[in-house]
């Protein structure tokens, strides 16, 4: 059996699998070696990159987990969540087949328990990339237990001592606790446990309206549930740009799913196997009734227990361990990565800031986690996806900008396709083709985003991504559009009025 803490039910064969790769029960611990290069605390995304890149270098390694080598990204967040959506979207086209005139039989029906196992199976796939027995075949000394400090260079893990010259915590972050009243009575679901459900909620509410609830929401009305989300801010996805957020929402009301805005939740009961949420929205009480309920907001970074006193680290419970731009705590010889550190909680962020860590920490390196051109997706469909400056931002730092925006309903192969909602909004630094940020709500906005993401990086303007070639018919000519426009702004009356006079000289 799996330790009492791991939430992946049921222990079938598929789980067995994932926990025989991520957490073997009969893992012996190895003897620590002398003086380690690096010990890493937590074996999510952010340490077993950190861990792997290490040693691939040559360092020598401790890497320590307490629950699921993968962390959140494998176990409980990212691959369950993924393999979910992938399984929503297939209801979703048959049930719009007629749509493109495909006969679809009427009343499809999504066999829960087969999605649920499904999940398991790919995710039970996915995990020797992250298991023991690889890391310990990459030369990584894994430990399996929870890792405490016990002085600025000393790890203890499971009763053994661990020196290091340079320690990274990597302890990623977990569920929030809300303080509504009644609602751990009442029961609740988070990412630690919704993928361990095998019989699909009838009625399902989702505190926060976030990208956790976000998507959620829409697989379980996409597989059947009666899906309310209840979100404390004006808008749904409230970090987003306002119009990208505004298309997902219409698209998830036509799943079916019912949305309270700025909504305050008095409390919550039980009652005859109900659970009861009173809630309030713009000034009107009323009550939603529902068979489970979702937390799907807010995220608390995991410093409890690591006796970071005894390391001279400091921390705080909301934002986590405090680093500098290179990702050093307040103990010059420990590092943080991950989401135990960061405002984004993203895996790629983590997998980022782990390459940071290898340089600084092990080769005097001057990495800065500031210097980081971070995208990020939500995947609901459409997908809305962003990376640099929004609109309010550029607004709030006195930034003058000039905004392209290409509709994906004048782009071939969105119509086609039938995946017109959305668009691809690009904002430039005023009278410049160079590119501050973006914002894509489209079916495949995370694939197209790369794109504006590798012209940040690589410093390339609008103009370029007008030179660039794109494939004919595809969604991603959006982007190319977006720098014709551009070089259109560049032809003003004076530019076309000298153009018109040699173009009439050559006739
Ligand atoms: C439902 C959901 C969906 C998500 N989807 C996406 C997505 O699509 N794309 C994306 O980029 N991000 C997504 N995320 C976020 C992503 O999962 C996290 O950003 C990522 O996993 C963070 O990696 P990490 O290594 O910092 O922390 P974690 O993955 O949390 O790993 C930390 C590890 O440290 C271990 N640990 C904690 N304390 C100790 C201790 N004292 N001793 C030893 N080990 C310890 C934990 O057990 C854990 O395994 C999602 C998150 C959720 C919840």
């Amino acid at each position: 059996m799996p330790p009492e803490t791991l939430s992946v039910q049921p222990f079938d064969v598929h789980n067995q699998l994932l926990v025989g790769n991520v957490h073997p029960p009969d893992w012996a611990n190895p003897e620590p070696a002398g003086r380690y290069n690096l010990v890493v605390l937590g074996a999510g995304t952010a340490g077993l990159v950190s861990a792997a890149g290490a040693a691939g270098l040559g360092a020598r390694v401790a890497l320590v987990e307490r629950e699921l080598m993968g962390g959140d990204c494998l176990n409980v967040g990212c691959v369950p969540s993924k393999a979910l959506i992938a399984a929503a979207r297939v209801a979703a086209t048959i049930r719009n087949a007629r749509e493109y005139g495909v006969e679809a039989p009427s009343g499809t029906r999504v066999d829960f328990a087969a999605v649920m196992e499904r999940m398991r199976r790919l995710r039970a796939s996915l995990s020797p990339t992250d298991s023991a027995a690889r890391f310990r075949g990459l030369g990584v000394d894994v430990f399996l237990g929870s890792g405490l400090f016990t002085g600025p260079d000393t790890v203890e893990v499971a009763g053994k001592r661990l020196r290091f010259r340079r320690a990274v915590i990597a302890t990623g972050a977990r569920a929030s606790t809300l303080p509504i009243p009644g609602l751990a009575d009442a029961g609740y679901l988070t990412n630690e446990t919704v993928f361990s459900l095998t019989e699909l909620p009838r009625r399902l509410a989702v505190i926060g309206a976030g990208p956790i609830g976000c998507e959620l929401a829409q697989a379980f009305a996409r597989f059947g549930s009666e899906v309310t989300v209840l979100e404390i801010a004006p808008q749904i996805l409230p970090l987003e740009d306002r119009d990208a957020a505004g298309v997902v929402e219409r698209s998830l009301i036509r799943d079916g799913i019912r949305f309270v805005v700025e909504c305050k939740i008095h409390g919550v009961q039980k009652q005859n196997g109900d659970r009861v949420l009173q809630i309030e929205s713009r000034g009107q009480r009323s009550e939603v009734r529902a068979d489970a309920i979702l937390v799907g907001g807010g995220r608390t970074p995991n410093v409890e227990g690591l006796n970071l006193e005894a390391a001279g680290v400091t921390y705080d419970a909301k934002q986590g361990v405090h680093v500098n731009d290179r990702l050093q705590t307040s103990n010059s010889k420990i590092y943080a990565a991950g989401d135990i550190c960061s405002r984004y909680k993203f895996t790629h962020l983590s997998d980022a800031h782990a390459r940071i860590v290898i340089q600084n920490a092990l080769f005097f390196g001057r990495a800065k986690a500031s210097a980081l051109i971070l995208p990020w997706c939500t995947y609901t469909d459409p997908e809305i996806a962003h990376v640099g400056l929004y609109e309010h931002e550029a607004q709030k730092q006195g930034i003058a900008i000039d905004t392209i925006r290409q509709e994906l309903a004048h782009v071939d192969r969105a119509v086609l396709d039938g995946e017109i909602s959305g668009f691809v909004k690009v904002h430039l630094a005023n009278g410049t083709d160079k590119i501050l940020g973006a914002t894509i709500v489209a079916a495949h906005a995370g694939d197209l985003i790369s794109e504006i993401t590798l012209a940040m990086t690589g410093k390339l303007g609008a103009g370029t991504l007008a030179k660039t070639i794109h494939p004919y018919p595809t969604q991603a000519e959006a982007i190319k559009k977006v720098g014709d426009a551009y070089n259109r702004t560049r032809l003003t009356p004076f530019v076309k009025w000298l153009f018109q006079k040699w173009l009439s000289w050559m006739r």
